[in-house]
């Protein structure tokens, strides 16, 4: 495949879509990012790189991040980590407080934010320091140190995140938090603040592309079974209430977060990431879904 035509002729027909969207502002110092920036990094199983754009810009994961501490969970925990967290798509908004009431306690998924406070918590658990520990396993998957959490992003979280609050007071009253709710949400809020570029995020996600392993160094992060659940995760359950509409028009598993970055891969093929800050109304990025769509028509590789 020739890559860099086909992503020229994306560059060229998103041109239409810029400007659309809205970058998030429920976290005032999200809001402070410049909105018309896009970058786009896709790495071949083979290793070769292809970018656009301001694929070496740094931005705020957020979301993404959640697929990471998972990962690290099931590391420390295995199948015990579906004990306090499901595996079906929640079908509501991933701040919504009323699923965890009826389902008494035990969020839908590990990616709504209910679900990566229990992961958060379960992290807390195992490891004496959860900061350190989850910047190791971030250089140890992509062969990268340079990158760090965001303080100022994670203080103005902490500030404004009274509904993670409530969620977490929710969850211990249901007995599904073991530590204390601040020390949780501190390492919460550390995690979603971690900034990345699309290049470190494709380098990150070929784990899942690559049965489990690191491409450069073949350190193995994830069994091959483990690796289908999480990516199964991320196809049902990686785009908010959009999941369903991302399958439909991208056919990838992937992962989104609010500060618009998505990353995805295809299995054995490719890993991918996109970021431009621009959000559609169910909180993905605008340019970045679309340019995942026009990359699977041109290049026919989705998993489906
Ligand atoms: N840290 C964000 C929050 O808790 C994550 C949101 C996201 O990217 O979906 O609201």
């Amino acid at each position: 495949l020739d890559y860099p035509t086909i992503l020229a002729s994306i560059q060229e027909e998103l041109r239409p879509f810029w400007g659309q969207g809205k970058v998030a502002d429920y976290i005032p110092e999200l809001a402070r990012v410049s909105p018309d920036q896009f970058g786009l990094s896709l790495e071949c199983s083979d290793g070769r790189i292809f970018e656009l754009g301001a694929s070496t810009t740094p931005f705020s994961i957020q979301s993404i991040s959640k697929v990471f501490t998972l990962v690290m969970a099931i590391q420390c925990l295995s199948e015990k980590v579906w004990t306090r967290v499901g595996v079906e798509p929640s079908g509501n908004p991933f701040n919504s407080l009323v699923q965890l009431e009826y389902e008494e306690g035990v969020p839908r998924n590990p990616f709504i934010n209910a679900g990566a406070i229990v992961i958060a918590d379960m992290l807390v658990s195992e490891l004496g320091a959860p900061k350190e520990a989850f910047l190791q396993f971030m250089r140890s998957i992509t062969g990268e140190v340079g990158f760090s959490s965001n303080e100022k992003v994670a203080q103005s979280e902490k500030e404004h995140g009274f509904r993670n609050s409530a969620m977490a007071y929710f969850l211990k009253s249901y007995g599904n938090l073991k530590n204390e709710v601040e020390v949780v949400l501190d390492f919460y809020y550390f995690h979603c603040a971690l900034e990345m570029n699309c290049r470190q995020l494709a380098k990150a996600f070929m784990v899942f592309a690559n049965h489990g392993c690191v491409l450069q160094t073949g350190e193995k992060v994830l069994s091959l079974s483990q690796t289908k659940r999480v990516n199964a995760l991320m196809q049902t359950c990686g785009f908010y209430d959009e999941s369903g509409e991302f399958t439909f028009s991208v056919g990838l598993p992937g992962k989104s977060g609010v500060g618009g970055g998505i990353a995805a891969l295809h299995p054995q093929e490719f890993s991918v990431s996109v970021w431009s800050p621009r959000l559609n109304k169910k909180g993905n990025s605008v340019l970045g879904m679309k340019a995942l769509e026009l990359l699977t028509t041109k290049t026919g590789f989705s998993i489906f």
